[in-house]
């Protein structure tokens, strides 16, 4: 049996001498491992297949429980992310993410489309707000949603407090004095709800709000998920 779905390649492991096998992420079937003869051979054809972010439309052949690429054309290479370091990374760390969420059997049409967006408005932006938007998306779509609100112990408003907590079970923010969480900074705060299109205090977001709210993500993202982003803490050592 044949089926053929547009996937986004999102991780290759050598096998055999010329073989790799991948994991793909189709918007039908969620995600799959398949592996694909010979593209180690220097002038192996479906060589593109087994690269990273390639977004193709894939032939599979299925047997038993097994797939095997059998064709591939490409939708898109999206080949800015791989002349740029920092976007490079960026978008490994959507990739990452993305792997560590979803799982084989599970639908995931909407991570799957969302991932898509943000790997092509990684091309042609900047990547850090596209990266900081899809990894509170993705968190969010799998029941760890950050709180942007009042402070979930007194009720004050924080968007114009100075030091605040952000407690990693409850995935919300405090003021300092109510909470027990780790310190966050009021950046940090803004910046999320800035992306989060609320209301945000302009004098409180400075140069360096991307990255600090990136590092908060990350942290986040390992105590929920038990996954280290390796790309996303190189991407912040570049950026
Ligand atoms: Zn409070």
């Amino acid at each position: 049996m044949e089926i053929k779905t547009n996937a986004l390649m999102l991780r290759a492991v050598d096998y055999n001498e010329n073989d790799k096998i991948l994991t793909l992420l189709s918007a039908e079937y969620g995600k799959i491992s398949a592996g694909i003869k010979g593209v180690k051979k220097p002038n192996a054809k479906l060589k593109f297949a087994a690269q990273p972010f390639c977004f193709a439309e894939y032939i599979l052949a299925k047997r038993g429980d097994k797939f095997t690429v059998i064709n591939c054309s490409e939708c898109e290479s999206f080949y800015d992310l791989r002349t740029d370091i920092n976007k490079f990374y960026a978008a490994s760390a959507v990739i990452e993410a993305v792997n560590a969420l979803t799982y084989e059997g599970d639908e995931c049409a909407e991570i799957f489309s969302e991932c898509v967006r943000t790997l092509s408005d990684m091309c042609a932006y900047d990547e850090k707000l596209p990266l900081i938007k899809f990894l509170t998306f993705a968190l969010r779509k799998s029941g760890y949603g950050i709180a942007l609100d009042n402070c979930t112990e007194c009720g004050a408003d924080l968007v114009k407090a100075e030091k605040l907590r952000f407690d990693m079970d409850a995935g919300a923010f405090t003021c300092y004095g109510c909470g027990s969480g780790i310190g966050a900074s009021q950046v940090t705060y803004n910046v999320l709800r800035k992306l989060d299109g609320k209301p945000y205090e302009k004098d409180f977001i400075t140069d360096d709000g991307e990255k600090r709210a990136l590092r908060l993500l990350r942290e986040y993202f390992a105590y929920k998920t038990d996954n280290q982003l390796k790309s996303l803490s190189e991407y912040i050592r570049l950026i």
